[in-house]
């Protein structure tokens, strides 16, 4: 948090072919944030709305401190960077080229998605950023690999379906993709309304294995089995938890949704999710989310360490 601030520059990279863009995709500026609206920090949950608007030119002489850009940016890869594209022709199965980044997972053997690509692919952008001097862009690519990596602690992330649930419902394949989106869409809407609400626990797990990961040397590719291991097998408990406490109720709101589409399923999922809260976060149900809580304070702790490791790997690039 000591490094002094970086000038703001525009992305002097061209066109990668092997690494396209999402066609909807800005490099915005969240530099000069101006106030524009005010939205209910617990029913907001699209996240391209915003309380300010932002540019698409950076402010003119303007700089941030890296800290900043690292908190600023690492929503981004969930707007449209990875969105409308064609990586692979079992994409369906992710909700579209958004997921197939940032999810990877086996079912009967064969593997789907690509996040640990994801991850690596900013990795070695942000490297080479920091190599050739543009360090804010270094920070940003960085911002954006620290998202990936911890979408591979989500254990919703690296695990979609437990076998026996499959077989059960080898011929109601709408159903079982409804209840699949619930839990995982449910898990997310959880985790982001404990944010907002300041959650002390999520922030003392962070902290934490942030410092463990920080102190360590160990280079976070050398722990990423082990790490995307323990997020797969976390999934079936929390799962499970929700369709058993939420069931029927937590499942009807998604059935707007159309696996069929071409619309990416991340971007319908954003649009249940205020009324996914209202039955989570509902009177009746608050006093059992503590079984949540402790489930994801230790996903924090894993989390935390990985991104930590990951920012102390790019300490000697500072000095
Ligand atoms: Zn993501």
């Amino acid at each position: 948090m000591a490094l002094p601030p970086v000038p703001v520059t525009r992305n002097s990279d061209g066109a990668d072919p092997h690494w396209p863009l999402g066609p909807r995709h800005v490099d915005l500026f969240k530099e000069n944030f101006r106030p524009a609206r005010r939205l209910d920090p617990f029913r907001s949950y699209v996240y391209g709305h915003r309380n300010g608007d932002f540019s698409d030119s950076p402010p003119d002489g303007g700089s941030i401190e890296p800290w900043k850009v690292l908190v600023l940016y690492s929503t981004e890869p969930d707007l449209y960077l990875d969105c409308d594209l064609l990586l692979d022709g079992k994409q369906k199965i992710t909700g579209g080229s958004h997921g197939w980044r940032h999810m990877q997972f086996r079912i009967l053997g064969m593997r789907f998605g690509m996040g640990r690509e994801s991850f690596l692919h900013q990795r070695e952008m942000a490297a080479r950023a920091f190599r050739e001097g543009h360090d804010y862009w270094g920070w940003r690519y960085l911002s954006r690999c620290t998202h990936y990596l911890a979408d591979l602690g989500n254990p919703f992330h690296v695990s979609v379906v437990p076998a026996e649930l499959l077989l059960r419902h080898l011929f109601s394949r709408r159903r079982l993709l409804l209840k699949l989106t619930a839990a995982h869409h449910g898990y997310e809407v959880f985790v982001e309304r404990r944010f907002r609400e300041g959650q002390p626990s999520f922030r003392e797990a962070l902290m934490y294995g942030a410092a463990e990961g920080r102190d360590c040397s160990d280079d976070p590719i050398a722990m990423l089995d082990s790490y995307m291991q323990r997020a797969h097998r976390r999934m079936k408990p929390i799962l499970h938890y929700f369709l058993d406490q939420f069931g029927k109720e937590l499942v009807d709101v998604f059935m707007t949704m159309d696996h069929g589409s071409d619309v990416d399923a991340s971007e319908q999922t954003k649009l249940c999710s205020g009324k996914a809260a209202d039955v989570i976060f509902s009177d009746r149900h608050r006093s059992s989310l503590s079984f949540l809580d402790r489930a994801t304070d230790e996903i924090f702790i894993d989390v935390g360490r990985m991104l930590g490791s990951l920012i102390n790997g790019f300490a000697p690039l500072q000095r």
